[in-house]
C-alpha cells in the first residue's frame, strides 16, 4: 500500500497518536500544524486523504476545508474532519465546509484507523492476498 496522509492538527499529542495508528496500518504520514501550511502540503504532496482538526490556530478547520475546495489542483482529495466540539450541527459544519466526513476527538485507538482506511476504500483482506510480502 502506497497511500498517503496528511494531518493538519495542531495538538502534536493528538497528531502522534493518529499518526501511529496510521502508520501501523502501512500508511505514509505528513503533517502540518495549521491550516496555511496544510494547503501548501496538500498542494505540493497531492495526499489521498486529509484530516483536518477544526480547532486550529490562525485559520480554523472551516476555512482550510473551504479553500481546498476552492482550489482545482486539489478540490477532490478527500476530508476528513477531526474535532474535539461536541456541540450540535458541528458535523453540519464541517460537511457544508466541504469535508466528506467527520471523526470526534478523543479518537479510538482501536477504531481509528480503520475508519480511515474506510474514506481509502481499501480492502486489507484483499490487499493481503494479492501482495505476499505483507
Ligand atoms: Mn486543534
Amino acid at each position: 500500500m502506497d497511500k498517503l496522509v496528511l494531518i493538519i492538527e495542531d495538538n502534536k499529542e493528538n497528531y502522534y497518536l493518529m499518526r501511529y495508528l496510521l502508520e501501523h496500518k502501512g500508511l505514509r504520514v505528513i503533517g502540518a500544524d495549521n491550516g496555511w501550511m496544510g494547503i501548501e502540503m496538500a498542494i505540493y504532496n497531492n495526499p489521498d486523504i486529509i484530516l483536518l482538526d477544526i480547532q486550529l490556530p490562525g485559520m480554523d478547520g472551516y476555512s482550510v476545508a473551504r479553500r481546498i475546495r476552492a482550489k482545482d489542483e486539489i478540490q477532490d482529495i478527500p476530508i476528513v474532519a477531526v474535532t474535539s466540539y461536541a456541540m450540535v450541527g458541528d458535523k453540519e459544519h464541517a460537511l457544508a465546509a466541504g469535508a466528506n466526513g467527520y471523526i470526534e476527538k478523543p479518537i479510538n485507538p482501536d477504531s481509528f484507523a480503520d475508519q480511515i482506511l474506510e474514506y481509502l476504500n481499501i480492502d486489507e483482506t484483499r490487499r493481503d492476498d494479492e501482495d505476499p510480502m505483507c
